[in-house]
C-alpha cells in the first residue's frame, strides 16, 4: 500500500507539472481561452455549474424547495432511512456539467484538477471542515489504484488539509477489504449490498480514530452506499462523528421523494 501511495504522488506530481506547462490557460470544459490562470473553468462554465445552496438537509445535503421550519430537520430519505454519517455537505448537484468535470479527474488524468476542486472543497465546505478533526480519503482498491494510478478522494483530501491546519489527513485510515464492481450500473439495494463490510479501518489507527470526529472526502454522493459503509466502519472503531464532502450529490427532485429508486 505504501509503494502504491508513493507512486501515486510521483504520477501526480509529473502529471500537474505537464498539465501546467502545456495547458496554462485554457478552460478544461468549453475549451475556450481564459485569463484565469489559477482556475480551471471559466467564470461562464463555472455559473452554469448548479450549486447546492441553502436550504438543504444537513445530514445528507439534499436540496430543500423551501425553508425548513427547524434548520436540522433531515429531508424525507433520511427519516425514512437515517444515513449511518452524521453531517454532509456536497458542493454541486450531479448533472451533465459537473460529471463531465469530475469524471476528468477521476478517468482522463486530468488531475491538475486537483488543487482547483480541493480550493472549491475547502471554500464551500468550510463549515463542515470547521466541525473535524481528522481527514480521510475514501480508498480504492490497490487494484484499482494500480490500475488508475491515483485515487481522486485522496488528492481532494490532500488539497482540502493544505489548508484546514486543524485537521490532520490521515490518506489510509480506511481501507477495502475486497475489489467490489462498479457501482454505477447498480440499483440502490444492489450498491447497498455491493459494499457492506467492503471497509474497514486500518489496523494501524484503531486507536486514532476512537472518539474522534472525522471528515470523509469523496468526488461525488450517488445513493450514499459507499460513505454510509464507511461511517459503518469508522463508528464501529468508536469515531464520535462522520462528516461528508464530496463535489457533488445526485440530488432527488422534490416531487420524486416518494417511492425513488436510482437508475
Ligand atoms: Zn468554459
Ligand atoms: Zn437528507
Amino acid at each position: 500500500m505504501k509503494i502504491a501511495t508513493a507512486f501515486h504522488d510521483i504520477a501526480y506530481g509529473v502529471r500537474t507539472m505537464t498539465a501546467n506547462v502545456f495547458f496554462p490557460s485554457m478552460c478544461l470544459l468549453c475549451k475556450q481561452p481564459m485569463d484565469a490562470t489559477h482556475s480551471a473553468v471559466c467564470a461562464a462554465c463555472f455559473n452554469r455549474l448548479q450549486m447546492i445552496t441553502s436550504p438543504y438537509c444537513a445530514r445528507c445535503s439534499q436540496p430543500f424547495p423551501y425553508e425548513m421550519e427547524w434548520a436540522e430537520e433531515p429531508c424525507d430519505a433520511c427519516q425514512r432511512e437515517q444515513p449511518i454519517f452524521d453531517a454532509a455537505r456536497a458542493i454541486w448537484h450531479y448533472d451533465t456539467e459537473s460529471k463531465h468535470l469530475i469524471q476528468k479527474l477521476k478517468y482522463a488524468d486530468h488531475t491538475h484538477l486537483a488543487p482547483y476542486l480541493g480550493r472549491v472543497l475547502r471554500g464551500q465546505g468550510a463549515t463542515l471542515l470547521e466541525q473535524g478533526a481528522l481527514l480521510a480519503p475514501v480508498p480504492l482498491h490497490p487494484k484499482r489504484l494500480l490500475h488508475r494510478r491515483y485515487n481522486q478522494a485522496m488528492l481532494l483530501a490532500r488539497e482540502v488539509s493544505r489548508t484546514t491546519p486543524h485537521m490532520k489527513l490521515i490518506p489510509e485510515l480506511l481501507q477495502r477489504t475486497r475489489h467490489t464492481s462498479p457501482q454505477t450500473t447498480l440499483s440502490q439495494a444492489e450498491r447497498k449490498k455491493n459494499v457492506a463490510g467492503v471497509f474497514r479501518v486500518n489496523p494501524s489507527y484503531k486507536r486514532a480514530v476512537q472518539g474522534e470526529r472525522i471528515i470523509m472526502i469523496d468526488d461525488v454522493m450517488t445513493t450514499g452506499s459507499t460513505l454510509n459503509a464507511c461511517a459503518a466502519a469508522l463508528k464501529e472503531s468508536g469515531a464520535a462523528w462522520v462528516g461528508v464532502l464530496t463535489l457533488a450529490k445526485r440530488c432527488m427532485e422534490s416531487d420524486m421523494y416518494e417511492g425513488w429508486e436510482w437508475e
